[in-house]
């Protein structure tokens, strides 16, 4: 459909720069009291009342951490929005803004791009977050889609990634390996495209997984969670990247070094079952897979009683000394492995 238009598409060129933004964008609506000016002027201007701002940005880019190929383009506005929400879950904090900026070539359609602000706008009433402004320009090259989010959030609630101590309890919501299954299935069945068009894809029963890396979201409600159950994290991370890696970035922080029981790692039967079909450890999926967009934080060992039987949580091993290092301690053979961090890398 992108390569060669067809003359019921809309090229961008129809509506120019400001008309395209104004078709993208007019259909937002806002929700958070702290918008005050939005897209249109020269600046947006959000009111933190009393509250300290956190922002974090992150860009995707067509070919390097999404493929047009069989990436449904709503699914790409709407998990480039969730993302970024959830490097602000990870903060303990309540995202409330928005911006987006887009890089497009001409061979992308207004119909395309409606698509993207489709996905934006399915993710900004979910999350209740507003759109508040961004940037539009052209590329020469593909697609590239950058995010930058903003959350608000009284200083006591923030949570760093350097709190954690020897002995703290190193919890994980949700379950892992699920996203990097569900791309391997993905990437299997559009080479079989590529090879042969008349080939129809096999997706069926892998649903969960597909949509773990398809359709991900953010655990903004972990935040409230915690706070009923009157826990505050010495430290906490998102799981983009794989375990492995978001667990060294805690130690690193943190200065102590983890335990981690695989035995305990959450794992739905669905990636274990598709991690077996395809060849893969399901352990290193969870580990080195990446994009589960699960918190992954420590809590003091007085709060056990708080998170045991908690269907949310899974504890998955503790803290210890930083000399000590960081290791995986295998099921079955108790066996000591060093965890390295292989997680996903863009260069
Ligand atoms: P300037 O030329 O001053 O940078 P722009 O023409 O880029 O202004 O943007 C005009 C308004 O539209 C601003 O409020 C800006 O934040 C908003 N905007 C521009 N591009 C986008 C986009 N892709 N998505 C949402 N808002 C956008
Ligand atoms: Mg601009």
């Amino acid at each position: 459909m992108l390569e060669d238009q067809s003359p019921e598409l809309t090229p961008i060129s129809k509506l120019g720069e400001f008309g395209l933004i104004k078709h993208l964008t007019d259909k937002f609506s806002f929700k958070n009291s702290s918008t005050e000016i939005s897209i249109g002027d020269d600046a947006a201007v959000i009111n933190p009342e009393g509250k300290k701002v956190v922002i974090s940005t992150d860009t995707l880019a067509e070919g390097v951490h999404f493929n047009l190929g069989y990436v449904p383009l709503k699914h790409l506005g709407y998990k480039s929005v969730v993302v970024n929400l959830s490097d602000i879950a990870a903060m303990n904090a309540v995202p409330t803004q928005l911006l987006v900026s887009l890089a497009v070539s001409n061979r992308f359609p207004v119909e395309a791009l409606e698509e993207i602000y489709y996905g934006i706008s399915l993710a900004c009433e979910k999350y209740k977050v507003d759109l508040i402004g961004g940037d539009t320009t052209s590329s020469q090259t593909g697609l590239v889609l950058t995010i930058t989010a903003i959350g608000l959030e009284n200083s006591e609630n923030i949570v760093q990634r350097n709190g954690a101590k020897p002995n703290d309890l190193l919890v994980v919501t949700g379950d892992l390996g699920g996203a990097y299954t569900g791309l391997q299935i993905l990437e299997r069945e559009h080479s079989v495209f590529l090879a042969d068009p008349n080939m129809q894809p096999e997706m069926e029963g892998y649903d969960y997984i597909l949509e773990r890396q398809l359709k991900p979201e953010a655990r903004t409600d972990i935040k409230q969670i915690l706070e009923d159950l009157k826990i505050k994290p010495t430290s906490m991370i998102d799981v983009s990247d794989g375990l492995a890696s978001e667990v060294l970035h805690l130690s690193e922080q943190s200065k102590v070094g983890f335990h981690v029981y695989e035995n305990k790692l959450p794992l739905d039967p669905l990636t274990i079952s598709t991690a077996d079909e395809l060849n893969l450890n399901p352990t290193m999926c969870a580990l080195n897979g990446g994009e589960d967009y699960e918190l992954l934080f420590t809590i003091s060992p007085t709060d056990f009683e708080k998170i045991k039987n908690n269907p949310d949580f899974t504890i998955i091993g503790h803290a210890v000394d930083l000399e000590q290092g960081n290791f995986l301690i295998a099921s079955g053979s108790n066996e000591l492995v060093k965890i390295t961090a292989q997680g996903w890398k863009a260069f």
